[in-house]
């Protein structure tokens, strides 16, 4: 059997009305089938997921959002049922829902881990979940803590699946929001089991559209996801199908930044680098906010987000990829 691997596209965190989307369940699979995503997850906060809709065009997976604003949030895929109830009193409860869900073959996210407004505050152990959603949403800081935290994760020898999702509820005046960000994920087919398993081995990259920016990472065979043997020999090649100018392409590996290239002009690019330490390597394109909209976009995240950021903004991550990791 040939055995076709791709990269799929999809989004792995909605809301319908089942919750507290505005769209129907057959509204919401319609518009994914519109946009040309090749998978939708639907997770509804606390509610069990046995109303969604087939479709010839996009597969459809069911999932939950287990919603707790005080402590946090995780979504639960793949099964209809996963869990007894939804209320979680403490992280031995939580431990044990999870236990639960995964009994019946559930794959685990912790949700915006770094939210201002619900993040994590249960114990911050992503080493018991299949993956971090280190983006969540249009792009907001509470993203940016996010991925330097995941990193700061990964320097501890941890091998973490990364995700965004864009946490569908509904599109805002002009601004199409179910596909911003999207994940891509390299699997060998799109059906459930195989795309949940490719994202449970870290094979993801995390794009803002589904047309949007795309960061690959290889290293011989290897892929975003693979642990690669390091060797005297051993390179890394990232490239981005379309870096735009002044987007600034950064490499992140255990030191810190391995590699930064600021394109002058909008094409795709691709560095190829030595390795010469174990851990991981991760890349990210970054842009910075035009001064006016920072100032503005800042106000709107301690209104709404209710960020504690007062100061000026980061710089934005545009795309980034999930880790691959190298050891001797
Ligand atoms: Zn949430
Ligand atoms: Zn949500």
């Amino acid at each position: 059997m040939i055995i076709l691997k791709k990269w799929y596209t999809g989004v792995v965190h909605s809301h319908t009305t089942h919750s507290d989307g505005n769209l129907t369940p057959t509204q919401l699979v319609k518009k994914a089938e519109k946009i040309g995503l090749d998978f939708l997850i639907i997770t509804d906060h606390n509610q069990f997921c046995d109303y969604i809709p087939k479709s010839d065009k996009v597969l459809v997976i069911p999932g939950t959002e287990l919603t707790d604003d005080t402590w946090g949030h995780t979504n639960i895929w793949g099964v209809k049922e996963p869990i007894d109830n939804f209320k979680c009193e403490s992280y031995a409860e939580w431990e044990r829902k999870i236990a639960m869900a995964r009994e019946k073959g559930a794959f685990i996210c912790m949700n915006h881990p770094m939210c201002s407004n619900c993040g994590w505050h249960w114990p911050l152990e992503p080493e018991k979940v299949d993956c971090v959603e280190v983006w969540n949403s249009p792009q907001h800081t509470d993203n940016m803590i996010a991925t330097a935290w995941w990193q700061d994760e990964l320097r501890k020898g941890k091998k973490i699946p990364a995700v965004g999702g864009s946490d569908f509820h509904m599109d805002y005046v002009v601004t199409a929001h179910l596909d911003n960000p999207v994940t891509r994920v390299y699997a060998e087919e799109c059906t459930q089991d195989a795309i949940l398993n490719a994202i449970k081995a870290g094979h993801t990259t995390i794009s803002p559209s589904v047309k949007g920016q795309t960061i690959y990472i290889t290293s011989d065979d290897g892929i975003i996801g693979d642990t690669v043997k390091l060797t005297d020999t051993t390179k890394v090649t990232v490239s981005v199908d379309c870096l735009k100018k002044n987007q600034t392409l950064k490499i992140i590996d255990n030191s810190g930044l391995k590699y930064s290239y600021k394109a002058t002009s909008t094409e795709p690019f691709a560095v190829t680098l030595p390795v010469e330490s174990e851990g991981f390597i991760s890349a990210q394109v970054e842009y910075d906010l035009h001064p006016l909209y920072s100032a503005v976009y800042g106000k709107v995240e301690q209104k709404i987000l209710h960020s504690k950021n007062t100061g000026k903004l980061p710089p934005f991550i545009y795309s980034q990829t999930g880790a691959i990791y190298f050891e001797k």
